[in-house]
């Protein structure tokens, strides 16, 4: 009797000892041994009952451990697919970039509330490559991914990290939401963004170099000012106006604006 109520506390190790596999092995397989030790000292076993009992713990902890073995893979692989999905619902599988539901439910939002509290400024860039369709034409959908996956490395490096955040808006058109960033800030860090990818190639292989250029349109509100409050889509349509005004004036700009004085309204 004292051996079955044994298995089954071996059992309960194995099965309930949380994310800890070897330690459940480890503890029932010592107590199966200090128990077998007493009850061959103590209880006087005739060599059957030895058998039998020893048996049976030898039976009770290899089920044990499959059981426990199992368990734990199947946790794994659990924890593993909810990371990858939690990954994808926010982010942009080609360039690991936010992805625009993400930001529409979450991000801009969130921003635009944490600036309205501090009170602080906030700054929107919206950017755009120049003639996409043109790479994309000439040498193929798999060479544009690479240039856009490019563009979208040089915005990622050139943020704050877990400050500033970078979104894919749309196919080559992105947007960078940067908290206590006023016009000035915004504005240089499109400029610089904008020599940098006109700079350098965005696709090299033995045979070609592939240079593109990108407008950006920036917008800067101020949220210390009375009254700002205001819709995040108006920072958005802002942007996108001022990002199609540089496409219009030549492209390879940068053109801005800010919401400093006047209320925001939508
Ligand atoms: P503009 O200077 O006015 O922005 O011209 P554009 O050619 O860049 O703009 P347009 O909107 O005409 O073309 C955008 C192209 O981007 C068309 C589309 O096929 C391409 N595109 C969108 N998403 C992807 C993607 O994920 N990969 C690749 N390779 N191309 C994409
Ligand atoms: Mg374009
Ligand atoms: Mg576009």
């Amino acid at each position: 009797w004292h051996a079955m109520s044994m298995s089954i506390m071996l059992v309960v190790v194995h099965l309930f000892i949380p994310n800890s596999f070897v330690n459940a092995t480890a503890v029932s397989i010592a107590t199966t041994l200090v128990f077998s030790l007493l009850a061959i000292h103590v209880g006087a076993l005739s060599v059957s009952d030895t058998l039998t009992m020893t048996m049976l713990l030898v039976l009770v902890n290899t089920v044990g451990i499959i059981a426990a073995h199992r368990y734990q893979c199947l946790g794994r692989r659990q924890f593993r697919a909810q990371s990858i999905l939690r990954h994808l619902s926010f982010r942009d599988h080609l360039t690991g970039c936010y992805n625009r539901r993400y930001m529409e439910e979450h991000l801009l939002e969130q921003e635009v509330e944490r600036a309205s509290r501090y009170p602080a400024w906030l700054t929107v860039i919206m950017c755009d490559l120049d003639h996409f369709k043109v790479i994309n034409d000439t040498y193929g959908h798999p060479t544009g991914d690479v240039v856009l996956q490019h563009f979208a490395g040089l915005l990622r490096a050139a943020c704050r990290d877990h400050i500033d955040s970078v979104v894919r808006y749309g196919g080559e058109e992105f947007m960078l939401i940067l908290p206590e960033t006023d016009l000035r800030g915004g504005v240089r860090l499109a400029e610089r963004l904008r020599r940098a990818i006109a700079d350098e190639p965005a696709y090299r292989d033995e045979r070609r170099a592939i240079s593109v250029t990108a407008s950006f349109g920036v917008v800067a509100a101020d949220f210390s000012v009375a009254g700002m409050g205001g819709d995040p889509r108006t920072l958005i349509t802002r942007a996108d106006e001022l990002l199609y005004r540089a496409k219009s004036a030549g492209r390879d700009r940068v053109e801005s604006d800010e919401f400093a004085r006047a209320p925001m309204v939508a």
